[in-house]
């Protein structure tokens, strides 16, 4: 039986996925995001919970599901959780309740990563940046994982979401927008959506006492979000 560090749960969600959710958060991230809001899942809490402890909670919101809702795998990063999830997907299946993965996409392609992304109903997948440089110094990441997991969402002709934060003086330019609309301008996927870079989370790196590295960064403001997702949709059905 697999066990998973879980960092939270948010129960009737609705912006991790299509319909009502329930969100799951593991704890556990290989990224290091400058920009990331939820540093307190980096590290393990005290709650280690087995796949079946997760799926009965999940499973008392089975009748907020019926139109198109379910569980979502987030963090933290699922991914790192695959064979949890793959223990899982089974018990979620028989009660008919799908699963979405909000993933980075930054971990190895392994066959439990690929049996994870191949069981999902849906992936909201981030697209940090659009080239190695910018991803590695941004998240401490490895872009061609990233790439991978994409395409192999994109081949598999999964039900895939596209999210970039777009943070003020880092990739906040209709250039920038140019190279991300050319970076997905293969794939397939149903919608690509910016998000504005916020500060809510700062509080938490001063709790945790870790180094904020965007701490003098102002919020996206909203007009300008407003615009950039006008440039890129419109970049995007140029290309098409
Ligand atoms: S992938 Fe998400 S949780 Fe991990 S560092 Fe980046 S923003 Fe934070």
């Amino acid at each position: 039986m697999e066990t998973a560090n879980i960092h939270s749960f948010e129960s009737l969600a609705a912006l991790d996925g299509e319909g009502i959710r329930y969100d799951i958060f593991f704890t556990g991230c290989p990224l290091r995001c400058a920009y990331c809001h939820n540093p307190d899942a980096w590290h393990r809490s005290s709650n280690d919970m087995t796949a079946e402890e997760v799926f009965k909670k999940a499973r008392r919101f089975k009748p907020y599901f019926r139109r198109g809702g379910g569980v979502t795998f987030s963090g933290g990063e699922p991914l790192l959780n695959a064979p949890f999830i793959n223990e899982i997907a089974p018990m979620l299946a028989r009660e008919g309740v799908g699963y979405c993965l909000d993933t980075s996409g930054s971990v190895p392609l392994t066959d439990d990563v690929k049996k994870a992304l191949d069981g999902a109903d849906m992936v909201i997948l981030d697209v940090k940046f659009y080239e190695p440089e910018s991803y590695r110094k941004y998240t401490g990441g490895e872009f061609g994982r990233f790439v991978a997991v994409g395409r192999y969402c994109s081949e598999k002709n999964k039900r895939l979401w596209l999210r970039t934060v777009v943070v003020p003086g880092i990739n906040d330019s209709e250039a920038d927008m140019e190279r991300y609309a050319e970076l997905v301008g293969d794939w397939r996927f149903e919608k690509y959506e910016l998000l504005g870079f916020h500060t809510m989370g700062f509080f938490k790196y001063e709790n945790l006492k870790i180094e904020n590295p965007l701490k003098d960064v102002p919020a996206l403001k909203p007009e300008r979000l407003e615009e950039l997702q006008r440039y890129l949709d419109a970049t995007i059905a140029a290309r098409a």
